[in-house]
């Protein structure tokens, strides 16, 4: 395993451990612009707070030169949403891009430009109709009018994964000496294999000078289901950022999903030794925040925070579970925050058992009016539907914080 790069003053970061390695949620980015996922400006701010109590290092808000509404919440969560790196998406060759970026993101405390264009001989022939030298150009511009609106300037080399090698050190070369300090290697398409990402990592960390200065991030989408494989490919081969998703929504098929990889990280600590700052114990409940907001649940048996995660069913596995929960679980629930209860909730239970149940869910100090709406809210759907899990009280509850911090109600985590 590469031991690269690491110790680097980041202008965001200063200097980070070897064994870090940055989360970089594009929940509200690549994950909103997909089909029916769009979210309103107070849905993502939100959001935002959300992810910003889950832990992620940086956050991609959004797009600011696409419309307006994209530059408002940029614009909005930059000046809100405190404790992430905020982060907004420029084309390369774009000059009002970059300077839109940096007018939405002037509030934040800590700001990215995130600029890109595209490097494969596919996309630059035809979609971008450009010869590769115009491209090596724009990428030198790019960084640098990104450089001059802050320190923190990420470059993405799109469908780099499909980019001839030779082609791809020396555009990667120039983005690091016009000054971008994070360089993402997306397989836009998703047609990548874990061999592929970790050998391209590997290559760019051996060949390219100044790429010990920099930090590399890795953006795997899911066509062929292998967003999550290649993103721990892509770590082994030297990546340090994470580019990823709550729920892994996103184009197409979606991105790696935040959740798993974490937990792949944490749980699998022995094969990559590598720390996140996530806080996990809120991982259901920012993924359920979500399926509520875009009204797209998880299917049951997705990993981490689908409803059968941690079900057990079959005699033999429950009497397993029941003697010594690690003989089925490799994760506890708990961890990612499920809880283990009893109670069983419905149109039949009261007030007290209510209470109850949020206290064991770890929202225990609900004011009255706070209980008394989520009771109201639970009442509702539990007319509607048999049995009311745990994740659902969860979802009720986070309806009610709105854009007031959710961190308030956060279980101790
Ligand atoms: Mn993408």
């Amino acid at each position: 395993m590469s031991a690269t790069s690491h110790i680097i003053n980041h202008p965001s970061f200063g200097r980070l451990p070897a064994d870090r390695v940055i989360i970089f949620d594009t929940t509200l980015r690549d994950g909103e612009q997909s089909p029916g996922f769009s979210m309103n400006l107070a849905e993502k701010l939100r959001m935002a707070e959300a992810l910003a109590a889950l832990g992620v290092d940086v956050m991609e808000a959004g797009f600011p030169v696409a419309s307006r509404g994209d530059f408002d919440s940029v614009h909005q969560i930059a000046q809100h949403t405190k404790g992430a790196v905020i982060c907004a998406l420029a084309r390369s060759g774009g000059a009002k891009d970059i300077a839109a970026a940096g007018e939405a993101l002037a509030p934040a405390e800590r700001k990215r430009i995130h600029n890109f264009i595209s490097t494969s001989p596919l996309h630059m022939k035809y979609k971008l109709r450009m010869e590769p030298e115009t491209v090596l150009d724009l990428i030198t511009t790019g960084n640098t009018a990104a450089r001059n609106l802050t320190d923190d300037v990420e470059w993405s080399a799109e469908d780099g994964s499909r980019t001839e090698p030779d082609f791809l050190c020396r555009c990667v070369e120039a983005a690091i000496k016009a000054g971008a300090t994070t360089i993402n290697i997306p397989d836009t398409v998703g047609y990548a294999t874990p061999e592929d990402m970790e050998r391209i990592f590997s290559m760019l960390l051996a060949r390219v000078p100044g790429a010990d200065q920099v930090i590399f991030s890795a953006h795997n989408h899911n066509d062929l289901g292998l967003g999550v494989a290649n993103t721990l490919a892509s770590v082994r081969g030297g990546a340090r950022q994470i580019e990823c998703t709550i729920n892994g929504i996103g184009e197409r098929a979606g991105n790696a999903a935040l959740e798993e990889i974490v937990m792949a990280l944490r749980t699998r600590h022995d094969q990559y030794p590598f720390t996140t700052g996530i806080h996990t114990e809120s991982l259901l409940k920012v993924s359920r925040m979500l399926a509520t907001i875009t009204s797209f649940d998880v299917q049951p048996n997705k990993a981490i925070v689908g409803r059968n995660a941690f079900a057990h069913e079959s005699g033999i596995h429950q009497d397993g579970v029941l003697k010594n929960a690690a003989t089925y679980e490799i994760m506890t629930p708990e961890s990612v925050g499920w809880t283990r209860s009893s109670l069983i909730m419905g149109k039949h239970s009261g007030r007290a058992a209510f209470r109850d149940k949020l206290k064991a869910l770890g929202y225990g100090d609900l004011d009255d009016a706070k209980l008394n709406d989520a009771f109201a809210r639970f009442k509702d759907l539990a007319d509607k539907k048999k049995a009311v899990y745990d994740e659902d009280i969860v979802a009720l509850v986070m309806m009610k914080c709105a854009i007031t911090s959710i961190s308030g109600l956060a279980p101790s985590a």
